[in-house]
């Protein structure tokens, strides 16, 4: 019998592989129950019922990547490829500065260094005009020099998702140009370069195991990431894994809870793959802990073009211009939106 306590002290000290393998596999449902409600006190105790938002930008799908479980994977011949100008990129920050947003997040593809000096360009633009603002990069691996110019131009945090913290899952699911020890360099620099840095994995990709996740779980434990963005993978009808079945929502809450409980001060996102796969999903995501959700700000006729998977949700409570339904769905949970910047903090003395 593993002896599993929710107390602050047991999650501080007593985690080992074998509570977490049975947090993963129990069947105890009451179990698991607890687990969530112990998480979502947690979060609640520290951030209140309230959620914050992150306007999502997704400026290009071009990708010099070929990872086998993604959508705009460069080999995918049958995606109309598309990427913002600064103009528009703008224009988007711009409409989600009206709606209220104090976060963006700039997501895309991953471009060779050609193209360091626009980003470095397009955040300082968006610094400039939005002081107040923090500023998230999500476009993968550059070198050291790079992050620091992008750092240096006003960008503030950074989110890098480890994907997979094992070097065999790691080299199933991606091509031999890419490496989990460079993933990993890459996440200390943007440590040492002052980013707060966030990092996760998907949960249900092909060839995925429990001790996988047991892994991801100590990686994330010691590697205290500011965020932590996890979703279930979901297959996409063009790519290698196509045909795969996805992620479930049990898993997935399951480790949003665990990862509170062991980072109680995270940023924790409910993410758009969960509310993909499950009509409740943002909010079983919320009932188990996390307390961040990212909005749709792309153009409109840009969104299909971003399909990192099938069915990939962007209309309704998923997009900016539905916060109104966003706001409806939280009540029934009784939570609201928190539109402050909402920087990671240290409760630690
Ligand atoms: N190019 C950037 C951004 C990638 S997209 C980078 O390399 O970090 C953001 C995340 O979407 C990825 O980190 C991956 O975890 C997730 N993702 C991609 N394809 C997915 C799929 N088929 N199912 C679920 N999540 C997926």
């Amino acid at each position: 019998m593993t002896d599993v306590s929710f107390t602050p002290e047991f999650w501080h000290a007593g985690v080992d592989t074998e509570v977490l393998r049975h947090l993963l596999l129990t069947d105890d449902t009451a179990l698991v129950d607890r687990l969530r409600s112990a998480a979502r006190e947690v979060a609640v105790a520290r951030f209140g019922r309230r959620v914050f938002v992150r306007g999502l930008v997704e400026i290009s799908n071009v990708c010099r990547n070929d990872c086998f479980y993604c959508g705009i994977r460069r080999s995918n011949t049958h995606v109309e490829r598309y990427t913002l100008s600064a103009d528009q990129v703008l224009a988007a920050c711009a409409r989600g500065y009206e709606l209220g947003f104090r976060t963006f997040v700039l997501q895309g593809g991953e471009w060779g260094a050609e193209r360091d000096k626009w980003i470095a360009d397009t955040v300082a633009q968006i610094r400039n005009r939005y002081p107040d603002c923090a500023i998230t990069l999500s476009l993968g691996e550059h070198s050291r020099e790079a992050y620091a110019a992008f750092r240096q131009a006003g960008a503030d945090r950074y989110l890098l998702r480890h994907e997979t913290r094992n070097p065999d899952h790691y080299r199933s699911l991606h091509p031999d140009s890419l490496s989990l020890d460079h993933r990993l360099q890459c996440l200390c620099w943007l440590k040492e370069l002052g980013y707060q840095v966030g990092t996760g994995m998907m949960v249900g990709s092909p060839g995925q195991t429990v001790d996988h996740l047991v892994e991801d779980l100590l990686f994330l434990r010691d590697f205290q990431p500011h965020m932590v963005g996890i979703g279930p993978f979901v297959p996409h009808h063009d790519t290698p894994l196509a045909g795969s079945p996805a992620g479930s929502v049990d898993l997935t809450t399951r480790i949003y809870a665990i990862v509170r409980l062991m980072l109680p001060d995270a940023l924790i996102p409910s993410t758009t793959a969960l509310a993909t796969i499950s009509p409740n999903g943002r909010l079983q995501g919320l009932l188990a802990g996390t307390n961040v959700v990212m909005p749709n700000l792309s153009p409109t006729d840009r969104r299909d073009q971003y399909a990192l998977y099938d069915g990939k949700a962007n209309s309704g409570a998923e997009a900016a211009e539905g916060i109104a339904a966003l706001k409806a769905e939280l009540d029934t949970i009784g939570y609201t939106i928190d539109w402050s910047r909402g920087d990671y903090q240290s409760s630690k003395l």
